[in-house]
């Protein structure tokens, strides 16, 4: 037997937590064993290890040591591939319109289009035939078990009733294919009134994914509608009615003077004890994509050791928060990497990226009168490998990160289709795992030895 390379050991009141990033396993070692499981684990003299099997068991269950003929590089290639090209899912992020009614001040999409002096497209009725035939084709040919849509804009609501269209085809084909299906809305939450979500649960979407930048004097001043109206107090009595109805996600841009502000979101939406879960972004500012935000960007070591503040925040407001901080990372960061995963932007054009809708150069095909056509920049999404990489083969969490977010490798590096680079490549529990993990273990779950 040999130590695993990717456990992460954490001392806390005199328990030694364990985490293992293939496992994902948390175990907790008694305060008598911790200097015994500690000098094993560290200096990897297995044979002199003096638990009773039983904890042994434990210690091999959740591959903390693990068979000498274990090469656990070679397990994750293998499982990144069954990922990669695994005909189990299928995700399209639908972009039902380029129209918004807000202006947020550092949104480069609508920029884009206003620069391009363009007018906002929407998605066709035609297209929205194709791909409901596309995907049934697909069901017959593929036979996917999980049928996952992201609809997305500019504000996909409004376009709902091409949302509903697509949303009633896909729950239909679903039933009559025995196929699980999962659909969301990335929404600004200001049409969201209880007419809305109900229109949207009776077509079988039933998950929300809402951006809030802070309590009321941040978020105005960042997030606004088209005519410069504030938006918080709407999009909060929206969510008083939602977040009731269905899983509602509040999504919130993080910048350098943005985390008090943050804070008091919580706060209030602790205070009124709705059932809501949380995600911290970082506020990505491109110089080369300057826009009218004028906060500073925190460094990725800089917003981990913010998130993990956060989410502490979260656990001690709200006592019953299902925090876990692996849950949105599946077997890697990016969903582009995997074949039957894509964007389809309102005219057709194919993406892998969503970050990439609107650049023409970088779409790797277009959906056709029944079917998707693709290009040969498919091949270099789906080939790109982290073990390229020696910063991620020397990285304890790539097991879940798997190369993080791959744009820079591959719009830049492999298509040269950016001029631009993106600020952050890697995840942030790179920098928090300790503490995230620390902060999963405050909910006591796990086994102990
Ligand atoms: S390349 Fe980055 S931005 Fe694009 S889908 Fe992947 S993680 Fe997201
Ligand atoms: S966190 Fe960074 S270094 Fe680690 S695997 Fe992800 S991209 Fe690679």
């Amino acid at each position: 037997m040999k130590v695993s390379r990717y456990n992460k050991l954490i001392e806390k009141d005199n328990y030694l937590i364990l985490f293992n990033s293939i496992s994902n396993a948390i175990l907790y070692v008694e305060p008598n064993k911790v200097k015994e499981v500690k000098e094993v684990l560290e200096s990897g003299n297995i044979e002199e290890i003096k638990l009773s099997d039983e904890d042994i068991e434990k210690l091999k269950k959740g591959l903390y040591i693990i068979p000498d003929e274990f090469d656990e590089i070679t397990y994750l290639k293998m499982r990144l591939n069954n990922y990669k090209y695994s005909d189990r899912f299928l995700r399209y992020t639908i972009s039902l319109t380029e129209e918004c009614n807000f202006s947020c001040v550092y949104c480069y999409q609508q920029m884009l289009i206003t620069l391009m002096d363009k007018k906002p497209a929407k998605i066709a009725k035609n297209l929205v035939n194709t791909i409901l035939n596309m995907t049934e084709k697909r069901f017959e040919e593929e036979h996917p078990k999980v049928l996952s849509i992201t609809f997305y804009g500019g504000e996909p609501l409004l376009a709902l009733d091409e949302l509903e269209t697509l949303s009633k085809g896909f729950e239909e084909m679903c039933k009559k294919f025995d196929v699980k299906y999962e659909a969301n809305v990335v929404t600004n939450g200001y049409l969201l009134t209880h007419d809305i979500v109900n229109r949207l649960l009776n077509c079988g979407v039933n998950s929300v994914i809402i951006t809030i930048d802070g309590d009321k004097t941040l978020h105005d001043k960042y997030r606004k509608t088209k005519n410069d109206k504030p938006t918080f107090d709407k999009i909060m009595e929206n969510i008083n009615y939602a977040q009731d109805k269905m899983y509602v996600t509040i999504r919130t841009n993080i910048s350098k003077n943005s985390i008090e502000n943050v804070k008091k979101m919580i706060k209030i939406l602790a205070e009124k004890r709705w059932r809501v879960d949380f995600d911290f972004q970082p506020v990505e500012v491109v110089e080369e994509l300057s826009t009218g935000f004028n906060d500073e960007m925190l460094t990725l070591r800089e917003f981990a050791n913010v998130e993990a503040e956060l989410y502490k925040e979260v656990i001690t407001l709200i006592h019953d928060y299902p925090f876990n901080p692996f849950r949105r990372l599946r077997m890697a960061r990016c969903d582009a990497l995997c074949k039957n995963s894509c964007v389809i932007d309102v005219d057709g054009s194919i993406y892998k990226c969503w970050g990439e809708i609107g650049n023409k150069f970088s779409s790797v095909g277009k959906i056709t009168k029944e079917d998707i056509e693709l290009n040969h920049k498919f091949e270099k999404w789906i080939t790109y490998e982290p073990f390229e990489d020696q910063k991620c083969m020397e990285c304890s969490v790539l097991p879940m990160c798997m190369g993080g977010c791959v744009f820079n490798a591959v719009v830049v590096d492999r298509l040269n289709g950016s001029p631009w680079r993106k600020p952050y490549t890697c995840i942030p529990l790179k920098y928090n795992l300790k503490e995230m993990v620390s902060l999963l273990s405050n909910k006591k779950l796990g086994v102990k030895i």
